[in-house]
């Protein structure tokens, strides 16, 4: 359970300040799925940040299965964001010069309890997205929608309850912007929560539940009717 309690979020630099995020409440179950839409500064992605502990709020308390976030410090917050949290990003975020099996491993560089078998655990991800006959190719050799594959195979690698995507299908053509949603349905439906940031209305409707945003605060939230998607 994901707990936003009265969050603001204040940027500060010399006499400007901007506000980009004021006074959001919010919850998320687990195993919610949850789209994040509106315009460009309104405060979407401040919002993913502070959800994935990638960043802290300037004003009230965000809590992670019950565990405040205030309370840690920085180096169990992080802790705390490598054990839940799994990020994909709109340009998928991988080295260029390893190839897609060394950046599902990536991760096990930070983290502290490894599984006892890093590369099949790695491996395992890769045949999960479908990438079985990938593995040893470099990024740069993979499709967009086969690049991102290979990022969600890194999200998922520590195992996290929660994956957050900043625009994953952003730079893909429709196709594969649909197939990445199919994927990201199908490992919620295996129970991970699924958290979306968008710019589209048709990806956002893969999603149970859309949050709207506006300004820094919510301005709608609402269940999503599921019928008519495509891929899934
Ligand atoms: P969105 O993801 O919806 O485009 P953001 O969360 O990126 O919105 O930004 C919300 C507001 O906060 C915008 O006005 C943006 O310019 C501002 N902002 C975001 N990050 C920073 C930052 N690091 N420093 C200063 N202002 C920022
Ligand atoms: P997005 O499409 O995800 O909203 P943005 O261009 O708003 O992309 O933000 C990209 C990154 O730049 C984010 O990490 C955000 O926090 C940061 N950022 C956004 N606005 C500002 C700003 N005014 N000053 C500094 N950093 C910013």
């Amino acid at each position: 359970m994901l707990q936003l309690d009265e969050i603001s979020k204040v940027y500060s630099s010399g006499s400007n300040s901007v506000t980009a995020l004021n006074n959001i409440s919010l919850e998320i179950a687990d195993g919610g799925f949850v789209a994040i839409v509106g315009p460009s500064g309104s405060g979407k992605s401040t919002m993913l940040n502070i959800l994935g502990c990638l960043d802290r709020p300037t004003s009230g308390n965000y809590k992670v299965n019950g565990i405040s976030t205030g309370t840690l410090k920085d180096d169990e917050l992080a802790k705390l964001r490598n054990q839940q949290f799994g990020f994909v990003f709109q340009s998928f975020h991988l080295l260029p010069r390893f190839n897609a099996l060394e950046n599902v491993m990536l991760p096990f560089l930070y983290s502290n309890d490894l599984p006892e078998h890093p590369e099949q655990q790695a491996k395992t991800m890769l045949k999960r997205v479908g990438l079985e006959d990938r593995m040893h190719h470099l990024p740069g050799e993979l499709s967009g929608g086969q690049q991102q594959r290979v990022a969600i195979a890194r999200a998922l690698v520590n195992d996290p309850a929660v994956i957050l995507a900043d625009e994953p299908t952003g730079a893909l053509d429709s196709a594969s912007g649909q197939g990445v949603m199919a994927l990201l349905t199908q490992l919620n439906q295996e129970g991970k929560t699924v958290i979306v940031i968008t710019h589209d209305a048709q990806i956002a409707s893969y999603c149970n539940y859309t949050i709207t945003m506006a300004d820094g605060i919510i301005e709608s939230s609402a269940a999503n009717n599921k019928k008519n998607i495509p891929g899934v």
